[in-house]
């Protein structure tokens, strides 16, 4: 049941990548938390890092959860949907109203590798997390439509340290697969 009507402040939803910690800057002033989904792999161990200390830099709490078995049992087909709603969840526990997904929505990535990166499904969790809240909780993506090279810039204005991002689907920067090689490119424009 739900009593006591949220304040403005957001939750971020964070990945140590650079995108969801140029959000996490945008939001400086108004992130209540910092929340990282931990499924437990080599790269989310390496990244959790990552965005604790950009959350720590920032002087926002950060709070890690444990969604190893939820991602196993869905074998990965639902991970941003897991993420904005179990922020959402936070959200209300913590009488915030908005959950800040700082995800790019464009034509990088392909929709069957990325079906979150479009902008239907962002407007329909939003529509869900807002009814299904009681209207107390909105979704909020800041990056939508910025390309690569805009995030990096938007980031470098306030500030951003990215050698503490992790753009790679491993733990460690390989430099070779889809995530390192836009941001080595990106990186170069910017
Ligand atoms: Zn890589």
């Amino acid at each position: 049941m739900i009593t006591q009507p949220p304040g403005d402040r957001s939750i971020v939803l964070v990945s140590g990548d650079i995108e969801s910690t140029v959000a996490l800057h945008i939001d400086r002033k108004v992130a209540a938390l910092a929340l990282f989904m931990d499924d437990g792999s080599p790269r989310s161990v390496a990244a959790q890092v990552m965005a604790g200390e950009q959350a720590d830099a920032l002087g926002i709490e950060f709070l890690s959860i444990d969604v190893a078995d939820l991602v196993k049992s869905t074998r990965g087909n639902f991970n941003g949907g897991i993420a904005v709603t179990v922020g959402a969840g936070v959200a209300i526990a913590r009488d915030v109203s908005v959950v800040t997904f700082g995800a790019r929505i464009g034509p990088t990535w392909s929709k069957a590798e990325r079906p979150h990166l479009d902008g239907a499904w962002v407007q329909s969790l939003n529509s869900a997390i807002h009814v299904g809240t009681g209207h107390l909780v909105k979704l909020k993506a800041p990056l939508a439509w910025r390309t690569m090279v805009e995030v990096i810039k938007i980031g470098k204005e306030l500030g951003v340290d990215f050698e503490k991002t992790l753009s790679c689907r491993d733990a460690k920067t390989c430099g070779t697969c889809p995530g390192c090689l836009e941001r080595d490119a990106a990186m170069a424009k910017a």
